[in-house]
């Protein structure tokens, strides 16, 4: 059983050698007894929040950090090969908390989902059908409460939460800017995935002077993916009443000591509404969420971007992608296809 182990914690900015492949040999069998699920991995997940898990246990962390000598896990997609639980038999597909490993002894069932749609790429479930996919619907649309006609602004915005919330804006009627890093990913806001207008922030010196150029009445809605210098401009430019959702702020977490923000001041004088959120205090919503995405999907009317590594030997490199936005849309690592 290949496997992804932690090496050790990790602090600044996380390397590939911080990881490390194990063989280990393991008999295909659920232990005797067990009411949990024998699955092979087939696809995996590489998400943002997994650096902290990486680091030791800080106050700022909302999940456990992996245990260095031991496999990582994370969200993915997996095929149930042995069943100890009546509520999954062995063929089932299933997404959810998995190993970074090619087999796994799953015993938290209850955090997996099964999956019933098979017509759309599996490697969905790690992305646009899976966890970010729902922190884009919950974050838009529960957090934001949006209108037609308001402008919204989106970070990270070709990434697999930010290219979802951009058609989502796209979809109720809204004006919609998204802020990448290459020309590759700024093509991509505007041509694939409908934006109005995009920009790659790196090639911005004034982050304010940016956004005024596409705000010129200032921003209703921002989809705070980075935070840092880019929450502080956005603040300068929002307007009166308008809404942030923060899911995240990725340049901050490779900092040991995380950068002020100087312009809070904003929230108080544009009464801006500003609440973080985490995707897991939304499970509940996932299939409504499904019911709405499906068609969208089929009817052509959403799309997605993946970037597909292939091989477990790969994943700790994608993983680490992430913080130098290597990854072009939804990284996702393949273990296996079938
Ligand atoms: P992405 O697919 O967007 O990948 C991360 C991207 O972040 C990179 O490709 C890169 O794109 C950008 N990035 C990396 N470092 C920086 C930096 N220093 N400054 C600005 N941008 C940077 O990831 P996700 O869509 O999965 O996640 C987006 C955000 O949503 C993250 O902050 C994540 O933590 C958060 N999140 C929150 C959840 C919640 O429950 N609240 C759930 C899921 C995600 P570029 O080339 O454009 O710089």
């Amino acid at each position: 059983n290949k496997q992804v182990i932690l090496k050790d914690y990790v602090t600044g900015f996380p390397k590939e050698s911080d990881m490390e492949l194990r063989t280990t040999t393991i008999t295909l069998k659920l232990p005797q007894g067990s009411t949990g699920l024998l699955v092979k991995n087939l696809y995996l997940s590489c998400d943002p929040y997994m650096r902290s898990r990486l680091s030791k246990q800080d106050r700022l962390s909302y999940v456990d950090s992996f245990k260095p000598g031991s496999p990582m896990n994370g969200y993915g997609v997996a095929r149930v090969l042995e069943s100890g639980n009546p509520e999954f038999n062995p063929g089932d597909l299933v997404w959810g908390f998995t190993g970074w490993e090619e087999y796994s002894v799953l015993t938290a069932t209850e955090s997996l989902f099964k999956i019933h749609n098979t017509d759309v790429p599996l490697s969905y479930y790690t992305g646009l059908l899976g966890m970010p996919g729902l922190t884009a619907y919950a974050g838009f649309y529960e957090i934001c409460s949006p209108k037609k006609g308001e402008t919204v602004f989106v970070s990270a915005a070709s990434g697999a939460v930010g290219q979802l919330v951009g058609q989502f804006a796209k979809l109720t009627g809204c004006y919609v800017v998204g802020s990448a890093g290459s020309k590759q990913k700024v093509d991509l806001l505007k041509n694939k995935f409908g934006f109005d207008e995009a920009f790659n922030y790196k090639e911005e010196p004034d982050l304010d002077a940016a956004l005024r150029r596409y705000f010129p009445d200032g921003i209703d809605i921002y989809f705070e993916n980075v935070g840092g210098k880019m929450l502080d401009a956005v603040l300068l430019n929002m307007r009166l009443k308008g809404r942030i959702a923060a899911c995240g702020m990725i340049s901050q977490y490779n900092l040991e000591q995380a950068e002020g923000v100087h312009n809070l001041m904003a929230v108080v004088a544009k009464q801006i509404r500003m609440e973080g959120f985490l995707v897991f205090s939304y499970y509940h919503l996932h299939g409504k969420f499904l019911e709405t995405v499906l068609p969208y999907i089929k009817e052509g009317k959403i799309t997605y971007v993946e970037d597909v590594v292939e091989g477990l030997e790969n994943a700790p490199a994608a993983l680490i992608g992430l913080f130098s936005g290597r990854n072009v849309g939804k990284q996702v690592v393949v273990v296996s296809r079938e």
